[in-house]
C-alpha cells in the first residue's frame, strides 16, 4: 500500500528528458515507482491535465532571521520552493556572540531592508556558532528543506569585532576565520558566501564586514573548503571584483563558485553578457563557476527612509550614516544633488539606478493624483529636475512617499538569452529580505509561466532542470531534485496553462504586525516535502540538509 499516488500526470524529471504521461507513488517520503503504478494508496490524486515536477530548489534565500520565528519559511512553499539554501552574500546570525546581537541585527536592517523592530522582536537567539545554529533549526523543524551558507560578514564580525567593518584582517584573525569556516563545513554547512558588492552597506552606512577582505583573506578563507572536501563558495561581486580572480579561486580551492548577481542593464547591455562568456571560458580551462541570473525584473518599492536604490552610489555616501533631520537637510542640499546627478549621468559597468525616470513611479502620496504616475513625466509636467521633484516631494510628505523602480532585467529579449546561457544559474529570489522592497520568492512559477508558456524562451522540460535538477548537482544536494525512484518525495504538481505567481500584495503580519510584500500561486495543485502535502493547517515536514554530494 502506497502513501500516495499521482495519477496520468505530465511527467517532468528534473533532467531535462521528454515529458511523458505517467504515475507517480511515494511511500514513506520517498518515490517508489514512476510510469505505469498499479496498487493502492492511502491517497490518490487525479494529475489529468496537470504536470509534476521535483520540488524548486530556491538557491538564493536570506531566510536566516525569518527562520527563527517562522519555520514555514512563507510563502515560499506555497509558491513550490521544498528546498531553499539560506545564508547568501555572507549575510548570516551565526555565529554571534550575546554582545553582537545589537550590531548583527542593525546591519541587516540596512544591508536587507529589515526592520529592525520586527528583528528584535522576532530573531530567536538560542543559539552561538554554526554548529549550534544548524541544531536549533534541526530541532524546531521546518516546512521546506534548508541548507545553510557559512557567511563572511559573520565570521569577520566574531573574529573582529568592530574592526571588521573598518580594516583588512590580521595574518592570525584569517587564521581564527579559516577555522570557523571549518567548523561550520563540518557539521554540514553547504559552503562559503560573501559579498563584494558597494551595494552592501551596514549600520550608519559602513560596508558591510566582507567588504573590507583582502585577496589574501578571499584566498585563505576559499582555500579552506579544499581542506573541508566539498562545498560551494557562493559570492555576491563588485564591478571591481574580477572573473580572473574567481576562477583562480575556483582552481585553488578545486570548488564551485556561484557568481552573483547577474543582472541586465539597458544602460550597458553588454556587460552582463561579457560576464557570462568570461565565465564559460573559465569552464572551458576545466573550472566550475555559474553566473546567478534571475528571471524576474528588479522592481522595487522604496521610500526615501530607506532608498536601497540609492544607497550603492558614491554619491550618496555622505547621507548614509544621517538619520532624523540631519538625513533631510543633506537630501535638502543642492550640492549633494549635483553630485548624484552626476554620478547617476556617468557610464558604469553595474548599477542598480541609471537615471531611468520613466521607469521611476509614485505608488502612494498624499497627492493622489501623482499616483501610478512616472516621476520622468511628472517633473517635466512641473518643471523641474526628475531628482529634485521625487526628493523635494518625499521631505514635503515627510519621507513617507512610496515609489516604485523598474531598475534591471526589464529587457525581455536580452534576460531570454541570460535564461538559455550554458553557465547560468536562475536565482536571485533573495526571498527573506528586502521584505518591503518585492518579493521574488515565486521565481520559478514566473519562470514555468511567463518565460515558457507566454514567451516560448525556454521548453518545459529546460525550465524544470533549471529549477530543480541543475541545482540539484551544482550543490551537492542529494536525492532530490528529480523524480528517480529513491528520491525523497519533493513534488510540485501544477497546471501549466494556468502557472504564475500572483500579483505582490502587502500584508501585516511579521512580527509587531509590521509590513512586507508578499505574493500567491497561481495554477499550483499540491506541494509535497518529503511527501508530506503542504498546506492551511502547519506541517513543518522539511529537513536540514547536512550531507551533500562532493
Ligand atoms: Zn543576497
Amino acid at each position: 500500500m502506497f502513501d500516495l499516488v499521482i495519477r496520468n500526470a505530465l511527467l517532468l524529471d528534473g533532467l531535462g528528458s521528454e515529458p511523458r504521461r505517467g504515475s507517480l507513488a511515494v511511500k514513506d517520503g520517498r518515490i517508489v515507482e514512476i510510469g505505469a503504478v498499479s496498487g493502492s494508496a492511502q491517497e490518490t490524486i487525479d494529475g489529468d491535465g496537470l504536470a509534476l515536477m521535483p520540488g524548486i530548489i530556491d538557491n538564493h534565500t536570506h531566510y536566516d532571521a525569518q527562520i527563527t520565528w517562522d519555520p514555514l519559511a512563507s510563502p515560499s512553499p506555497s509558491l513550490g520552493v521544498t528546498t531553499a539554501i539560506i545564508g547568501n552574500c555572507g549575510f548570516t546570525i551565526a555565529p554571534c556572540r550575546a554582545a553582537d546581537r545589537e550590531l548583527v541585527m542593525k546591519n541587516l536592517t540596512q544591508v536587507e531592508g529589515m526592520s529592525l523592530d520586527v528583528l528584535r522582536a522576532g530573531v530567536r537567539w538560542d543559539f552561538e556558532t554554526v554548529p549550534q545554529y544548524l541544531d536549533m533549526l534541526e530541532r524546531q523543524g521546518s516546512a521546506i528543506n534548508i541548507a545553510v551558507f557559512v557567511g563572511h560578514s559573520s565570521i569577520r564580525t566574531y573574529v573582529m569585532g568592530d574592526d571588521a567593518t573598518e580594516r583588512p584582517a590580521r595574518p592570525a584573525e584569517i587564521e581564527a576565520m579559516r577555522g570557523l569556516v571549518v567548523e561550520g563545513m563540518k557539521a554540514g554547512a553547504i559552503g562559503f558566501s560573501t559579498s563584494t558588492s558597494p551595494a552592501h552597506n551596514g549600520h550608519g552606512g559602513k560596508p558591510m564586514p566582507s567588504r573590507l577582505a583582502d585577496d589574501a583573506e578571499l584566498r585563505a578563507l576559499v582555500g579552506s573548503l579544499r581542506e573541508a572536501g566539498r562545498g560551494i563558495f557562493m559570492l555576491t561581486k563588485g564591478g571591481h571584483t574580477r572573473i580572473d580572480f574567481l576562477e583562480e579561486l575556483a582552481a585553488a580551492s578545486g570548488r564551485p563558485v556561484v557568481i552573483a548577481a547577474l543582472l541586465h542593464s539597458s544602460t550597458n547591455p553588454d556587460a552582463v553578457f561579457q560576464d557570462l562568456d568570461r565565465i564559460r571560458g573559465a569552464n572551458e580551462r576545466g573550472r566550475k563557476l555559474v553566473g546567478a541570473i534571475s528571471c524576474c525584473p528588479l522592481a522595487m518599492d522604496f521610500t526615501l527612509r530607506s532608498p536601497y536604490v540609492f544607497e550603492g552610489l558614491e554619491s550618496w555616501q555622505p547621507a548614509l550614516p544621517l538619520k532624523g533631520e540631519a538625513f533631510k537637510g543633506k537630501l535638502a542640499e543642492r550640492e549633494f544633488r549635483d553630485n548624484l546627478r552626476a554620478e547617476i549621468a556617468r557610464p558604469a559597468h553595474f548599477r542598480l539606478f541609471n537615471g531611468q525616470w520613466q521607469q521611476v513611479h509614485v505608488i502612494e502620496s498624499a497627492r493622489p493624483e501623482y499616483e501610478q504616475r512616472a516621476v520622468g513625466e511628472l517633473a517635466r509636467a512641473a518643471g523641474k529636475d526628475p531628482l529634485d521633484f521625487m526628493l523635494d516631494l518625499a521631505l514635503e510628505e515627510n519621507l513617507d512617499t512610496v515609489f516604485s523602480a523598474l531598475l534591471l532585467n526589464s529587457d525581455e529579449e536580452a534576460v531570454g538569452r541570460m535564461l538559455r546561457h550554458p553557465c547560468s544559474l536562475v536565482s536571485l529570489s533573495d526571498a527573506g529580505a528586502h521584505l518591503t522592497f518585492f518579493n521574488d520568492a515565486g521565481f520559478g512559477l514566473h519562470l514555468l509561466g511567463h518565460w515558457v508558456r507566454d514567451l516560448s524562451a525556454l521548453t518545459l522540460p529546460e525550465a524544470v532542470w533549471r529549477l530543480t535538477g541543475q541545482p540539484a548537482e551544482l550543490f551537492g544536494v542529494k536525492e532530490r531534485g528529480a523524480l528517480k525512484p529513491g528520491y525523497h518525495a519533493d513534488l510540485l504538481l501544477f497546471d501549466p496553462a494556468r502557472v504564475d505567481r500572483g500579483p505582490k500584495r502587502r500584508v501585516n503580519d511579521l512580527p509587531g504586525g509590521h509590513p512586507r510584500l508578499t505574493t500567491s500561486a497561481v495554477g499550483v495543485h499540491g506541494v509535497w516535502v518529503n511527501g508530506v502535502r503542504i498546506g492551511e493547517e502547519r506541517t513543518l515536514p522539511g529537513r536540514l540538509l547536512r550531507e551533500f554530494s562532493a
